[in-house]
């Protein structure tokens, strides 16, 4: 039987006459780790997005566990356990740190716990407890993605969906970044899809992988079995 976590069932979505996503599928299993890599404009926001109930499909549909959310709103998706950390580390930039992060913990069963989880998120993320007061648009990219990632934590999420979060950030930073995703996954068993460009630093983090190109899903398998040729003929599609 399926542990699936998370299910995207034959999901297509159209922009007006514009198909972005064309039957797509894949499921995330509990406590693990997939990437869904694919070139710009593949069409992985656009599936991330569906699934947060920020775009309707025109068929197929989203399974969190074992409820269809796929008719959802947002508020109601992010209070069953998904939650999304946006491409580019976006914060409320006149609102303090710690603002930015409380903000994250609206589901009720959240708020309940907030400040417990507001102190993992400063364990997890320390110089975010010396930063509580200042705006948040006084830090750095980095730091402001750091913002981002705990915020989504604050709302206790089951998954965990990060929108391409290497964008604009030095591979320094990007690797002390994903050395925090896998240590949240690691820990707190939270299952995680990552959205990237970045083949290598997503495959080298998720147990499986699925490639869109054109709105399709045109590979998907075990991370660590991928034979590289193969793979950059799915993502480039040559
Ligand atoms: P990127 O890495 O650039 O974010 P992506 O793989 O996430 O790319 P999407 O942002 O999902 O791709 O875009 C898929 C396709 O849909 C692209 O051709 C894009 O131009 C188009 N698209 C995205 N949003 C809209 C929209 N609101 N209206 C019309 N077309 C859109």
């Amino acid at each position: 039987m399926s542990d699936a976590l998370l299910s995207v069932e034959g999901v297509s979505v159209r922009y007006g006459d514009f198909s972005a996503a064309e039957s797509v599928s894949f499921s995330i299993e509990r406590g693990h780790i997939v990437s869904l890599i694919g070139l710009n404009g593949a069409g992985k926001t656009t599936i991330v997005n569906t699934v947060m109930g920020l775009h309707k499909p025109e068929s197929g549909r989203i399974v969190f566990k074992g409820e269809d959310i796929t008719s959802l709103s947002t508020e109601k998706i992010v209070s069953r356990g998904l939650s999304l950390v946006p491409q580019g580390g976006r914060c409320f930039n006149r609102m303090s740190v710690q603002d930015n992060l409380l903000m994250g913990s609206y589901p009720r069963t959240a708020r309940k716990k907030a400040k417990q989880t507001l102190e993992h998120v400063y364990e997890l993320f320390p110089v975010l407890e010396e930063m509580k007061k200042r705006p948040a648009g006084t830090l750095s990219g980095g730091q402001r993605q750091m913002v981002a990632i705990g915020r989504a934590l604050m709302a206790c999420p089951d998954c965990l969906i990060f929108d391409e979060i290497s964008l604009g950030l030095s591979p320094a930073v990007i690797k002390d970044i994903y050395n925090r995703i896998i240590k949240i996954n690691r820990e707190e068993k939270t299952s995680i899809l990552l959205i990237e460009q970045d083949t290598k630093r997503a495959l080298g983090a998720s147990d499986s992988f699925c490639v869109m190109l054109k709105g399709r899903v045109v590979l998907s398998g075990s991370s660590s079995e991928i034979d590289p040729e193969t793979l950059k003929k799915a993502y480039f599609g040559i």
